[in-house]
């Protein structure tokens, strides 16, 4: 399982009564993607609540793939902001703290901990760090790399 499958939405059941319907638990869900993509009844949120989502919303599910949000860059946008706070030298639990902060969802650390020691995910890390430190050519070679692992 990839590690945004094993993103929550935070007070999930408080969410799911503002807006009158049950959401999924998992950020990365289907129906919790068409919930925050669609908008609809965002209005019925608690105005903290909805400031995260429209947060969230708008840092990974904005881009222009006609089959958004199910192009997969929800969760490869939601990957690399993970290794960029990995590169701001945040541990799982301090991870953990600022995407709740940030977005309302949560992971379990020790889940955050295996994501950045998985292999390939490794190399998905350093990708993140090459081009944190805007070294494309450097991110490039490792992204072949981990392509070709990922085969
Ligand atoms: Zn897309």
């Amino acid at each position: 399982m990839a590690i945004t499958d094993k993103i929550y939405v935070k007070n999930h059941r408080q969410l799911s009564s503002q807006l009158e319907t049950n959401i999924p638990k998992g950020a990365f869900k289907g129906a919790t993607l068409d919930m925050l993509f669609q908008g609809k009844g965002l209005e019925k949120l608690d105005d903290a609540t909805r400031e995260r989502v429209l947060d969230f919303a708008g840092d990974f599910l904005d881009c222009n793939c006609d089959n958004n949000p199910y192009c997969g860059c929800p969760e490869r946008k939601f990957i690399q902001y993970l290794l960029e706070l990995r590169a701001q030298g945040l541990g799982p639990d301090a991870i953990v703290d600022v995407m709740s902060d940030d977005y309302m969802v949560y992971a379990y650390s020790g889940d955050v901990l295996s994501f950045l020691d998985n292999g390939i995910r490794t190399l998905e890390a350093a990708e993140g760090l090459a081009r944190v430190d805007g070294h494309g050519e450097k991110r490039d070679e490792i992204r072949r790399v981990k392509d070709d692992l990922a085969r």
